[in-house]
Parts: C-alpha cells; structure tokens; sequence
C-alpha cells in the first residue's frame, strides 16, 4: 500500500466516523430556530460524500423563503407536486438525524397542541365526541415508530455482503378521511417524511381547513429547524377534479388512500402504486366463555371511542345464544342503553339508507359521529347523561349489522353456536379484512375464528382499540392497510 493510499483511507475513516457520531459529516448542524445550511449536493464538496443526482434532476434546493405556495398551501395540482419534488429533493440528501427531528416537530406539535388543534377538527367536522379529538392528537404524538422502522436487512456469505436499504418513492399522492382529517394528515407525514419523502394531500372537502392549518404549522416548524418548505402540500380547496389530477399526475410516484370504498376503487384504477387504507365492518363474537363483564366493558370502550368513528371499532356483535341475556344484561350494567326491536328498526330507518347497486347499505352521513343522546332523540327517547352507546337485539341481516354505521349504536345478534357466531361474522365484514374482536377464554375458538376471518388485526379479549397500539402492545396509526394488504402503515410502508 502506498504512502497515499493509506492518507486517503485515514481520510476516510475520519469523515465517516464524522458522519456516524453527529449525523452531519462535514455539514454544519442547524441551530434551534434557524434554518439548516443548504443540503449538501449544494455545497463545496471539499471531499465530503455528495450522493449522486439523477441525470436531468436539479441539484437540490431549500426551497424559497417567500411566495406564493409557502408551508404547504395550495390550489393547483401541479404548483403542489414542483413543491413537494423540490422539498424531497432536498431531504433526500439530508441526514437520517433530520428526518427524526421533522417527526419528532410533528409528532411534538399534535402533543403540545392537543387541545386547540382537536377542537377546531370539531369546529369544522362537528362529528364525533370532543374530548377524543384532542387524545387521537395525542396518539399520534406518542408513536414510537420512526426512522429506525427502515432498518436494513443484510446477507453475508462466501460470496461478499449484500445489503438491502428502503428506498423513498419521491412524492406520494395522499387522500384524507373527514373521520379523523389532521390525525391522518400528521401520522402520513410523519411515516411518509421519516422514508423520505413529501406529501400532497387532498384532503375531504370536510376537512380540509384543519387539515391545512396543520400542515402550515407543521411545514413552519419545520422550515425554521431545517430549512425546507412544503414536504406536506395541501390542496386547500380539494376537489374529485384534484384528487384525479393527483392520482394521473406523472411526478407522484405512489399513492397513499385512506377513506371508504369509493376512494379505495379510484386510487386502485389509477394505475400507479397504492396503498388503501380502506372501510371496515368489524364484527364482535362472544361465545360461552367469555368473561361477560369485561367483555361489554371492552366493546363499549371501542364502539363509543369518538362516537364509533374509528374504521377499527365494534360495529357488531354475534353472541352464543346460551351467554345472550346475560352479556345484554353486561351491556346495561356497564352503562350502555338498550333500545327494543321496534326502536333499533326506527332508528335505522332514519339513520341507515339503502345500498345502491345490490351494494350494501351505508350511514345517513347526517347521523355519522353523532352523539348517542342525538340519535335517541330521533325516536324520542331520552337516555341518562353521560350515557356513551346505544344497542339492542337484531338479526343478523339487518341495517345495522350490514353498514359500517360509524354511530355509537350496536346491534348484538343471537346465535345458535359458535360457528354460527363466526359465520355471521364473516358475512357482515365483506371481506374487508380489516378488523374483528373475540371475547372467549378458548383458545381452539380463537384460532378458529382467526383463521376464519383472515382480517388485518384480530383482538382477543380487549377492545377494538388495542389492536391499534392504545391499551394494547405494539403500534398504532391512522391509516390501516387492508384493502391492499399492508397492514397499520409505518415508515417501512412508504418505501
Ligand atoms: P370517504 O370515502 O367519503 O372519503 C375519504 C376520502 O376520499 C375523502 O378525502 C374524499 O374526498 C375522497 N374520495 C371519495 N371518493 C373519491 C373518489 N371517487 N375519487 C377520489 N377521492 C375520493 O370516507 P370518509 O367518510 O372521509 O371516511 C370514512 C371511511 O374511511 C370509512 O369507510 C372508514 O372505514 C374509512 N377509513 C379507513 C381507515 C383505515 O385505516 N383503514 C381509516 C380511516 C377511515
């Protein structure tokens, strides 16, 4: 080995271990509260790494500090995805250090401003329950899931190494839910940013003023710590015209959809990539030994959490018919109110219209998150306060059972046996394969009723919820990949 040879691997190593202890290299890390130095295929390359860029690709820029579309706010399709390839652009060359900083500003920003950001979803949506707009804040602040969800995976052998690494897709076109519209905003841009890459969202027309609001405080954050604009773009006047646009346009790589199966169909005959986070039905079998208590508690937990809005929780119960009285009875004296025959059929002939098509039948959107004294009201009934769910006994083809209803009113169906409970189950989910719940203390009934389902979480003995990383080990998110197989969706998922 030469005398310059050995200079230039001494040179090396010190650059990289530079490299592996601050996460800078050779950079300069950003002070708090100013912009980071510009990303480092701009600089004087002085013997630094430069990764290589794409023939015809500009070499990265932080993107201006005035102008129009600034912090993500945009009216046209185009103008939103030249900043979103822009803003990528210059992560992409950023350390893994700063994508973890970009999340951990989101994920900081849902924590300390829980309360104001929940109520102005209220404000704007006015469905589901109050206080829990501001704890799916708070969930999303507390994922623990991050740029380590990337880990590489290695092969060594006889034959040298291999290692594989996530690559970002670049731009992902993004579809938001009204259910829970900056939830799933922030949770996408975090696990979205944290691959490395940026966002344009169309959110729903319901909820697209929190939902831009939040990407404006996000992308502000996150300019004044690292210096780039726009990794999440909203089209702040969102249109099935602009979500079309997002979904043929050329420079967005992947999509990204959560919503029913409206959404799911148009994302799927777009012809890119997409990952559908879509409807549910989640159905609920108690069989004869389950612990009924615990049981009614459970499922009251789940179906009233944000008045049932959740695509994960209980929107159906199948209970063996030997435990059926008393588990109804665990439903009273766990504070939920039952309606007859004749009131739960009222009711849904208010708050359930038909199928179109042979499809199935689908909440009255007016009725969707309602709160439970509001849908009682309709059949003038007046149930005590602080009362969080309605239920009553139908059969197992009923309005009820079939709609996803996202309405904290539970229809329990009797059934002859287990199997029957399974059955029934497996018929009200439309292979949706999203989300069902056991309550049993057999495990053979479990496995079978796993199996059976073949549904995205399957959660034994505890509400809907814990199978969603709250109450229950593990993590959560807010988009669930059923419909398209990838499960809850974490960084890994966008690469
Ligand atoms: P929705 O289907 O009415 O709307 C969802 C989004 O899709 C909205 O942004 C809407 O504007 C858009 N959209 C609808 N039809 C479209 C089309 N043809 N082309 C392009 N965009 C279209 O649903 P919603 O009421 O906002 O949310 C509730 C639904 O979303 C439920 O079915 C629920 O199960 C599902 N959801 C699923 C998950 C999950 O993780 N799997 C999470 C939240 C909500």
């Amino acid at each position: 080995m030469t005398q310059a040879n050995e200079q230039m691997i001494q040179q090396m190593v010190e650059q990289v271990l530079q490299h592996v202890q601050t996460g800078w290299g050779s950079r300069q890390a950003p002070a708090a509260g100013k912009g980071a130095p510009p990303p480092i295929a701009t600089v004087s390359t002085g013997g630094g790494y430069v990764p290589p860029v794409r023939p015809g690709v500009a070499a990265p820029v932080a993107p201006a500090a005035s102008g129009a579309g600034r912090l993500g706010q945009f009216s046209d399709v185009n103008l939103a995805v030249e900043a979103a390839k822009t803003a990528q652009r210059a992560l992409i060359v950023r350390s893994l250090a700063q994508r973890r900083q970009i999340v951990e500003i989101i994920r900081r920003i849902c924590v300390e401003q829980a309360e104001p950001l929940g109520r102005m979803e209220y404000e704007e949506t006015r469905i589901g329950h109050l206080p829990h707009k501001a704890q799916k804040l708070i969930a999303v602040g507390e994922n623990p899931l991050t740029v380590t969800d990337l880990g590489p995976r290695g092969f060594s052998g006889d034959h040298g190494i291999t290692l594989e690494e996530c690559g970002a897709w670049g731009v992902i076109g993004v579809i938001t839910p009204v259910t829970h519209s900056l939830p799933t905003v922030a949770d996408n841009a975090c696990n979205m940013i944290a691959a490395g890459n940026a966002l344009v969202i169309n959110p729903h027309p319901g909820g697209k003023a929190i939902a831009a609001h939040g990407a404006k405080i996000f992308n502000q954050a996150i300019y004044d710590a690292v210096g780039i604009d726009n990794l999440i773009c909203v089209i702040c006047e969102p249109t099935l015209e602009t979500a079309n646009a997002i979904f043929t346009h050329p420079d967005v790589g992947l999509l990204g959809v959560t919503g029913g199966p409206g959404v799911v169909a148009a994302a799927l005959r777009s012809g890119k990539r997409a990952i559908c986070a879509g409807p549910g039905n989640p159905p609920v079998v108690i069989d004869s030994s389950a612990a009924l208590d615990n049981a009614a508690r459970c499922v009251i937990e789940g179906a009233s959490y944000d008045n049932n809005l959740l695509c994960l929780a209980e929107k159906e119960v199948f209970a063996e018919s030997v435990i059926f009285d008393a588990f109804m009875d665990a439903m009273a004296g766990a504070g939920a109110y039952r309606l007859n025959g004749q009131q739960m059929d009222a009711l849904a002939r208010i708050c359930i219209e038909p199928g179109a098509n042979g499809g199935h039948p689908h909440a009255n959107r007016k009725f969707v998150g309602a709160e439970p004294e509001v849908l009682a009201r309709e059949i003038n009934v007046t149930i005590p306060p602080g009362c969080r769910m309605l239920y009553g006994e139908t059969n197992a083809t009923h309005d009820w059972v079939m709609a996803e209803q996202m309405m904290p009113c539970l229809p329990i169906v009797r059934c002859q046996t287990f199997e029957d409970c399974v059955a029934a189950a497996l018929a009200a989910e439309h292979a949706f394969r999203h989300t069902s719940i056991i309550h049993s203390r057999l495990v053979d009934h479990m496995t079978y009723m796993g199996k059976a389902m073949d549904t995205t979480l399957f959660v034994k003995n505890g509400p809907s919820l814990a199978g969603n990383g709250s109450g229950g080990e593990g993590y959560g998110g807010y988009s669930i990949a059923c419909a398209t197989g990838e499960g809850i969706c974490t960084p890994r998922t966008y690469t």
